[in-house]
């Protein structure tokens, strides 16, 4: 990315001072904590040079640790200052399709899964499996489970993706905020394609021609401050989180069980938890609240709210069904007991009520509650529903151009990208990538 370009781009973003608490060990810039982490060896390497970026080097891995965990103590009660989603406590009851019985009342919001030896252990043996093999057949496949022959059809979809979610979150401001766009759209591709974390920290992979490197330059420049940090860090936990989850996919003798114990555990916040690191939740909530002007905001706000954003997301995501098509299914009706699935409701229903009643500001409390609108109304969840894509709109291409460029991919991605079918194809449904 062009320097001139870079910084035009950076000064067009919204001014606001750090949304974010200043909890983070490291005090640098966001380019200097890139520096640090893109000199990682591994995988493994990368995911502790990031927590101690995060924790300090003297964090025990306990459920204290906020990289990996959320000790959640809920906030005072204030004056709201917004309305209280018509979906709540006292109304989830009436919504079969919603799941039947309604809140359940308080779910347990503590940590049974130890999730930092688990997670070490699958980057350790993919990391191993790397290094013989100098590569992994997974690496660049497409996750979309939409068919896409060409990586411009996936890169271009997450922009689109991008540009809806924002505007379901930001309203008419979405255009506003081009760093921001940018950020959620590698949030988006990290779901889409199994990219490998030190390909992303290492400026490898590149998004219409911008780099990690490139988005944290301009995040410096434009003052995003130790927003910028955190929105770093968060995005390289999800990297690893999404490789984690797709490299430890398969049953049988290769895989290690990250997925069986959060989904067997009879504790549903394990699972919450990392749900919304999977979906990097936080730093997306870091980019709604910049746009909306709000700030500073407490941990437990912005963490909130990115929880509801998953659970209400997942929650429509299950009562339309387009969970039949996913991997990993958090509140299908296959995989969860009813119990299970009103723990999720619940948990839901109590953190969207005290967002409200702490006196969060509006735009955490509705991009909490925001799932019940992006769900029915974007192309990504039909698309998912019916196994195929939708053209792109012709406003939608201008909407493309004017925010994020002309062309989606560089011709080493185009090389790399492919659909597992053709590496995998005793696994997948036929005729269906994953
Ligand atoms: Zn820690």
């Amino acid at each position: 990315m062009a320097t001139t370009s870079l910084e035009r781009l950076a000064s067009a973003g919204v001014e606001v001072s750090a949304v974010t608490s200043d909890m983070l060990a490291w005090k640098g810039s966001a380019q200097e904590a890139l520096e640090q982490l893109s000199v990682a060896q591994s995988v493994q390497e990368l995911l502790h040079r990031a927590h101690a970026l995060w924790c300090g080097h003297d964090c025990d891995q306990s459920p204290a640790c906020t990289f990996l965990y959320y000790l959640r103590t809920p906030p005072a009660a204030a004056r709201p200052s917004t309305v209280r989603p018509r979906y709540n406590k006292q109304t989830a009851h009436l919504y079969a399709v919603m799941g039947e019985g309604g809140y359940v009342g308080r779910v347990p919001q503590t940590h049974q899964v130890k999730v930092w030896p688990l997670l070490d252990a699958v980057v350790e043996r993919w990391d191993a499996a790397a290094r013989r093999h100098g590569g992994l057949p997974e690496h660049y496949a497409d996750w979309t489970k939409k068919r896409d022959a060409h990586a411009a059809d996936t890169v271009s979809r997450a922009c689109r993706d991008t540009i809806q979610w924002t505007a379901c979150w930001c309203g008419e401001r979405y255009g506003v905020d081009p760093l921001g766009l940018r950020y959620v759209a590698f949030a988006t591709i990290l779901d889409d394609i199994c990219i490998p974390p030190l390909d992303l920290v290492g400026g490898r992979f590149r998004m219409y021609g911008w780099s990690v490197r490139d988005l944290m330059r301009a995040m410096d420049t434009a003052d995003w401050g130790r927003d910028g940090v955190h929105a770093l860090l968060s995005l390289i936990r999800q990297s690893i989180l999404q490789y984690a989850e797709k490299m430890d996919f398969h049953p049988g003798a290769e895989h290690l069980g990250l997925h069986t114990e959060l989904n067997g555990s009879t504790n549903m916040w394990d699972g919450v938890i990392f749900r919304g690191h999977t979906g990097n939740a936080y730093g997306t909530a870091i980019t709604v609240a910049r746009n909306s002007r709000v700030g500073p905001l407490s941990f437990t706000w912005l963490m909130d709210s990115a929880i509801c954003d998953c659970l209400s997301m997942d929650l429509c995501k299950s009562a339309i069904g387009v969970y039949s098509a996913d991997n990993h299914q958090p509140t299908s009706h296959k995989d969860r007991s009813a119990d299970k699935k009103a723990s999720y409701r619940s948990i839901y229903l109590d953190l969207i009520d005290d967002l409200v009643f702490s006196g969060a500001p509006e735009p955490l409390v509705q991009f909490g509650s925001s799932g019940f609108l992006f769900v029915p109304i974007q192309d990504r969840y039909q698309e998912r529903r019916l196994g195929r894509r939708f053209p792109i709109s012709p406003p939608m291409a201008r909407e493309l151009k004017r925010l994020f460029g002309e062309t989606p991919t560089d011709a080493w991605l185009d090389e790399v990208f492919h659909c597992d079918r053709d590496h995998f194809p005793a696994i997948p449904p036929p005729g269906h990538c994953r």
